[in-house]
């Protein structure tokens, strides 16, 4: 037919990376980029990291290490989504919140965590990677809702979505949040970014003769009480089948590494090792 070509108005390749589950089944990943391990995954990144050398508060430069990470990944076609706690300015079991109610004081750390989510979201965008927040608490003149289908959306469209507030409701942490986050939007992984490069025997920092897990299994955390995140946090994981991944997010490019299976990191699944 004559008359002006027929021009999508942006790049169908959505259509073929998310046919509709219930149709279609389970998510296939055959367009995952070949040298990553995982094709979507949920970066949790603690509000300690954020401080860098600092003892409280946001460090710039640091945001800017972890958004140049965050970038790298992004730009060669893993999905990312982002959580980030807020125990660099507000926690509601600190020694600050004393004598407060402890849901007044976990509403403070929920709102910690969206200051540091638009700190992260302006370190993003100021490298040119698209980015939407969306909030667990709405608060619509600062950043979305939190609209499940709206963020799968974002997702496939290569915009990193940074998830705010946890899971909105106090007595909760950003663990829980991460880990709800990751299986709502089918990721294949969770990668907690830490100041150290897994999980170790004993606190490293502390004690010398720790040694650091290859791998473990969620019941084995559980057991040992390994306190890589909240027991919450790790069962929904094991219920859902997602791997988390502990990793030092310091080292220059340790998440580009970790996604590809290289340099030093834990993996938690079912499996025995
Ligand atoms: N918080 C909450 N519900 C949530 C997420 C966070 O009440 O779903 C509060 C809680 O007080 C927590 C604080 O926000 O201590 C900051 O989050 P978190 O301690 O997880 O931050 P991180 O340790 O990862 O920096």
């Amino acid at each position: 037919m004559a008359g002006a070509p027929f021009v999508y108005d942006e790049p169908p390749i959505h259509l073929a990376r998310m046919p509709n589950p219930s149709i279609h089944g389970p998510r296939p990943m055959p367009d995952a980029p070949s040298e990553f391990r995982y094709k979507r995954v949920l970066l949790k990144v603690s509000g300690e990291v954020l401080m860098g050398d600092q003892s409280y508060g946001i460090d710039m430069k640091t945001v800017d290490v972890v958004a140049a990470a965050v970038a790298q990944v992004a730009r060669e076609g893993v999905e990312i989504c982002l959580v980030i706690g807020g125990g660099n300015i507000f926690r509601g079991l600190s020694k600050a919140a004393e004598g407060m109610d402890r849901a007044n004081a976990d509403y403070m750390g929920m709102l910690a965590t969206i200051m540091n989510a638009l700190a992260m979201q302006g370190a993003l965008e100021k490298i040119g990677v698209d980015t939407r927040v969306q909030s667990a608490i709405p608060m619509a003149a600062i950043a979305e809702p939190y609209i499940r289908r709206r963020a799968m959306r974002h997702l496939e469209k290569g915009r990193v979505v940074i998830f705010a507030a946890g899971v909105g409701a106090p007595f909760f942490t950003t663990d829980s949040g991460a880990a709800l986050r990751a299986a709502e939007m089918g990721c294949d992984a969770l990668l907690k970014g830490t100041s150290v490069d897994g999980v170790y025997t004993a606190d490293p920092k502390k004690d010398a003769t720790a040694t650091r897990y290859e791998t473990l299994t969620y019941q084995e955390v559980l057991a040992k009480d390994l306190r890589v995140m909240d027991a919450s946090a790790i069962a929904l994981m094991r219920d859902s089948d997602i791997p988390i991944v502990v990793f030092s997010i310091r080292e220059e490019d340790s998440l580009r590494k970790t996604l590809r299976g290289e340099g030093t990191f834990t993996v938690i699944t079912n499996k025995a090792a």
